[in-house]
């Protein structure tokens, strides 16, 4: 039986007795590319950290390619990879160091080569031997999107992918994204920019109030009507 790459459901977390998420539920099969906007504060981070294994649920179950994140914990974490909104990266170690640490980390076969094409894929090849410390922000970016492919991942989970990027390395990421869809991978990313989760997605959600207060084909969507549910959800 085939599952979704993701499948959430009720899922919730509080801070202290702050409620952040209060019931989600998605899914995400296999193929989808889904962006998740959310005002500053919505839960998006919590959500992808907890999807991740950084966090624990206050309840409700999540479920990557059919493993459940809390009893198969390890295995759910080799199927995805993740883009934190911070880079993470090892200041001390080379662009290509960094790799090859992740790549021990999750048995990667032929790391080097799987480094080299990953670091081509994402324009930074020529910066391979570079401590990472000395990396701009864009490219520290850049390097955390080539980690998160090293150990080709089914699903993709990006928050705030865009962030830093300069032109060319936007369209470099809506490739890559594109491009692990069409691949058969799956793909939740979170932005600020609407025309980014316009033209990335195949579905577009909205965090709000604790819950998916919105989630529809993107094609299907008018920019406006997100915007206006985006602004009244700030209300
Ligand atoms: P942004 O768009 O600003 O990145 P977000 O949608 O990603 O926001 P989160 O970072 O998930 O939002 O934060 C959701 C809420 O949870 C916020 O009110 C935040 O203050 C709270 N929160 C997040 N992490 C913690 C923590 N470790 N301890 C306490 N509260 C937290």
């Amino acid at each position: 039986m085939s599952h979704p790459y993701l499948e959430i459901s009720k899922l919730k977390k509080n801070y202290g007795l702050k409620p952040v998420l209060r019931g989600v539920n998605l899914a995400v099969e296999p193929g989808q590319r889904v962006a998740l906007l959310g005002a500053n504060g919505a839960g998006k981070t919590t959500l992808l950290r907890i999807l991740a294994g950084l966090a624990e649920p206050d309840g409700g179950r999540v479920h990557i390619c059919g493993l459940d994140i809390m009893h198969e914990a390890q295995q759910a974490r080799r199927a995805i990879g993740f883009v934190a909104h911070q880079p993470y990266l090892y200041d001390d170690l080379t662009v290509m160091e960094n790799l090859l640490f992740f790549g021990r980390m999750y048995s990667v076969k032929r790391p080097r080569e799987r480094a080299h094409i990953v670091l081509e894929q994402v324009g930074l090849l020529k910066r391979a031997d570079d401590r990472a410390s000395a990396l701009s922000r864009g490219q520290a970016q850049r390097l955390a999107i080539a980690r998160a492919l090293l150990h080709t991942p089914r699903l993709l989970l990006l928050d705030e992918p865009d962030t830093g990027l300069d032109e060319e390395g936007i369209a470099l990421l809506e490739a890559l994204l594109r491009e692990h869809a069409q691949d058969g991978g799956a793909v939740l990313f979170t932005t600020h920019q609407f025309e980014h989760a316009m033209q990335w997605s195949d579905y577009t959600g909205l965090l709000s109030g604790g819950r998916m207060a919105y989630f529809r084909e993107t094609r299907a969507l008018e920019a406006g009507s997100v915007r206006q549910a985006y602004q009244e959800a700030l209300r």
